[in-house]
């Protein structure tokens, strides 16, 4: 696989063209050794080599280097700019016919793991990856299945305002239940869903859901200025159905719009040219923004300068270590200080005891969540806690 082309000049990605798809191939043509070895383009910039007769794993390391220097030199292009290319090389080796699909799926695999683990970018496939690939294989259809079958629920944790020490609303918290009889916790299933992409059809259903609930709590006196706040993944940001979907949800369903939180963690926020224009166009459609886990992340100041947030959601691991430890402590007070000049709200997480919340109250924090106050409890449960 050939990639990262970068510019020297300005470092911008270089899309492949004919000219220097021929000139690859030129360069690939030059490995082989034998009449009966074949090079051939895969998939976009992805290629399959075959090698007739290599005696042995050394020479076929030998190979896979030589393809490497073939690359070293840069390709000239238009206005005599120049482009380096990273090339990641999967590696079969194959003692008896094998079916030409697996040959070419088990090469795929360890491909796969050559540009994840930069190890010099060359892999060789084992029975390992294999593994790995089906139990893999195996969680995303029982994940498909948990879909369809309707096995997730939805959660939600009371969020505190130390002031009038009341109950705000709610963060919603996924949980799958799964047909042994245990609950799944959201890290055992998430990345899945997000490599996978059916983060996006739960997200939307737990939208819906979010909504239904706070429709239904505008005929309740008790509920009716109760706010949930979703957690959105970063795939789902970004998706070109997010505001039509949520445009949709709110002409059915009947509620004032700042009472729907978002909540997004940095991670998601890293490719600022797009999110940005998704960030302003939700905040102005009326949501609140929370921007998740704060402090954990990357330039958390760039991103408060130039989105438009409403609450900082302080990480519970700050939280957790501030009793402790002088540093944490500092962070957390900077956060809170931070937020105020921006004229930002703050929520803390994992409050576990009394003393958490008076340090945080003593600092001017305004709410927060944990389970001091409680776990999260089934969304149906939620108007029983504001209660107690
Ligand atoms: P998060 O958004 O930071 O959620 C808070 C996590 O802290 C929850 O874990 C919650 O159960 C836990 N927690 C709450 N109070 C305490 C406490 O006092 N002490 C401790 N030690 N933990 C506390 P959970 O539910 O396992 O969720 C983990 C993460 O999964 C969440 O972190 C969030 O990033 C993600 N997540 C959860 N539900 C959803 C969802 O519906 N959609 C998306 N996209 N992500 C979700
Ligand atoms: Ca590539
Ligand atoms: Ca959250
Ligand atoms: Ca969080």
């Amino acid at each position: 696989d050939i990639d990262e082309f970068k510019m020297v000049n300005d470092g911008l990605g270089y899309h492949i063209g004919d000219t220097m798809l021929t000139e690859i191939a030129q360069r690939l043509r030059r490995a082989l050794y034998l009449p009966g070895d074949v090079v051939a383009r895969f998939d976009g910039d992805e290629f399959a080599i075959f090698f007739d007769r290599l005696p042995d794993l050394p020479a076929a390391f030998n190979a896979a280097q030589r393809i490497r220097q073939l690359f070293e030199d840069p390709f000239m292009i238009e206005n005599g700019q120049e482009i380096f290319c990273n090339v990641s090389i999967g590696l079969e080796l194959i003692t008896s016919e094998v079916p030409i699909e697996t040959v070419m799926r088990n090469a795929d695999l360890a491909l796969y793991r050559a540009k994840h683990t930069g190890r010099g970018g060359i892999e060789i496939f084992d029975q390992t990856l294999y593994a790995n690939f089906s139990t893999r294989l195996h969680n995303e259809t029982a994940l498909r299945l948990a879909l369809q079958r309707q096995e997730f629920r939805l959660f939600a944790q009371p969020i505190i305002d130390f002031e009038h020490s009341h109950c705000t609303g709610f963060e919603i918290l996924i949980r799958w239940a799964h047909p042994d009889g245990r609950l799944r916790s959201p890290g055992q299933f998430l990345d899945i869903a997000e490599e996978t992409g059916l983060i996006i059809p739960l997200g939307w259903w737990m939208l819906e859901v979010a909504a239904e609930q706070l429709a239904r709590w505008q005929a309740d006196p008790m509920m009716q200025h109760m706010t949930l706040a979703i957690n959105l993944s970063p795939r789902q940001l970004l998706h070109s159905q997010l505001l039509p979907t949520l445009k949709s949800i709110f002409e059915r369903y009947q509620f004032p719009r700042q009472q729907l939180h978002l909540e997004i963690t940095e991670g998601a926020l890293l490719n600022t040219e797009r999110a940005e224009p998704i960030l302003n166009a939700l905040r102005n459609f009326g949501l609140h923004l929370h921007i998740d886990d704060f402090g954990t992340g990357y330039s958390s100041l760039t991103y408060l300068h130039r989105f438009p947030l409403n609450t900082i959601k302080i990480d519970r691991s700050f939280i957790q270590a501030a009793l402790e430890d002088q540093r944490s402590l500092a962070i957390v007070r900077t956060i809170i200080n931070l937020a105020q000049t921006m004229q930002l709200a703050t929520i803390a997480e994992g409050i576990e005891t009394a003393e958490h919340i008076q340090v945080l109250r003593e600092l001017g924090c305004q709410a927060g969540q944990g389970y001091f106050f409680s776990p999260p409890v089934p969304l149906e449960q939620a108007a029983d806690f504001s209660l107690s």
